[in-house]
């Protein structure tokens, strides 16, 4: 369905909204507008009134009756890697009898398996099987989502999943953000200086010049890339345009989060292994830090140190990672959930973190919030009270995803 051109959403029992303008941080942190009995308008997929029941007097190609409920700021996931082939079915059963990592890596499976199983998928098999993934994200509240490349490993199969995304996105109502991830390094070290010279040489500007992605994002861990061959993709992705993220910190504290500060990047993702000295610099730095309680959960890993975090005043997001491996989960509502029990987040904190501090980290200002001028991406909850969003652990919490482009009534 074609978003009308004008929308009015009326009997808002509670309107919820990040305060202010911008990123959060610091003693804002949280904060929201929280108004009652309020109706919204739309005009061409912006906000154009949000004002008291009855106070929107030039009319609306459709009206919704929000009966009362909830509405929020559409959520966004700021980190997902959203197209691959195959299944990690039997990792998963293997971890959970306690095999190890590396024997399952040894017998085949992990990331590897994940690469093999995307080489050999066209793109119409990839975007059937990343069109589901994409749906059950938007039921669950997700209207701007950022998807990765990255199980390419060479360029013909990294620029096929990104072809992949961008047909998703012409095709879907949800507003995808095309990433192209450097995420396994060449096995052959004794090739790895010409591969990165030839990535930032020719690969970097023809996916710019395709404009296939609007970023770059780095994996900067002992197994992945160095600190320097980071800079370097990174530098020659910005004299083509692309903005640029880095997963820092996973495992090992290498300095990935103190390139992503001094380079200015939009965010630094994971922070598993973040100490004080990363917290510091991220508190002094305009770079969002993504938290990923999916990961947390699911590999039963020591999680970032998030309250450290907020507490120095460092901007925090939170993104599902939706990835066969680390982090199988296809609900931003339910990493709000997540964060607020594996990272003590308030409520109101998760919120902020999955909107505007979110939106935040892939470089937007206008997502996030429901002010005159935002981007109009809302959800109703089935719940008159907004905390329920960042309560249930499953059941069917979000009554409608309005994106941009479109209503979803799920
Ligand atoms: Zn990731």
């Amino acid at each position: 369905m074609t978003y009308p051109a004008h929308l009015l959403v009326r009997n808002i029992g509670t309107l919820v909204s990040p305060a202010g303008a911008g990123a959060q941080r610091g003693a804002d942190f949280g904060r929201l507008d929280v108004r009652h009995d309020v109706e919204v308008a739309v005009r061409q997929g912006e906000v154009v009134h949000v004002g008291p029941a009855g106070s929107w007097r030039d009319g609306a190609d459709r009206t919704i009756d929000a009966a009362g409920r909830a509405m929020l700021p559409a959520l966004v996931d700021p980190h997902t890697h959203l197209v691959w082939g195959g299944d990690r079915l039997d990792d998963f059963e293997a971890r959970v009898r306690g095999e190890s990592y590396e024997a399952i890596l040894a017998r085949g499976g992990g990331i590897r398996h994940t690469m093999r199983e995307t080489a050999i998928r066209d793109e119409d098999e990839l975007v059937a099987t990343a069109l589901p993934r994409l749906e059950a994200m938007v039921r669950a509240g997700a209207a701007t989502i950022e998807c990765k490349s990255g199980y390419g490993g060479d360029v013909d199969v990294e620029r096929r999943q990104l072809r992949a995304v961008r047909r998703l996105a012409a095709a879907h109502r949800a507003e995808l953000v095309p990433t192209m991830l450097f995420h396994v390094p060449p096995g052959d070290a004794a090739l790895r200086a010409g591969w990165l010279e030839h990535a930032c040489r020719d690969f970097i500007p023809a996916i710019a010049a395709e404009s296939l992605a609007i970023d770059i994002d780095v994996f900067v861990e002992r197994e992945a890339f160095t600190v320097d061959e980071a800079r370097a993709l990174v530098t020659a992705a910005r004299a083509h345009g692309l903005g640029a993220h880095l997963h820092a910190d996973q495992f090992h504290a290498i300095g990935g989060v103190e390139l992503g500060v001094e380079l200015g990047v939009h965010s630094v993702d994971h922070l598993e292994a973040s100490g004080a000295a990363q917290v510091a610099a991220l508190a002094a730095s305009r770079t969002v830090a993504v938290v990923l309680p999916g990961v947390t959960l699911h590999l039963g890993l020591p999680p970032a140190p998030v309250r450290a975090l907020v507490d120095a005043g460092a901007i925090v997001a939170i993104g599902t990672d939706c990835n066969p491996g680390s982090s199988p989960l296809f609900s931003m509502q339910l990493a709000m959930a997540l964060a607020v029990r594996l990272y003590r987040l308030t409520p109101a904190e998760a919120l902020v973190a999955a909107t505007v501090n979110a939106a935040a980290a892939l470089g937007f200002s206008r997502t996030g919030r429901i002010v005159e001028g935002a981007v109009a991406q809302f959800v109703i909850l089935e719940s008159r009270d907004w905390r329920d969003v960042a309560y249930a652990l499953g059941g069917d919490v979000i009554a409608s995803t309005l994106t941009r482009t479109a209503v979803s009534d799920s």
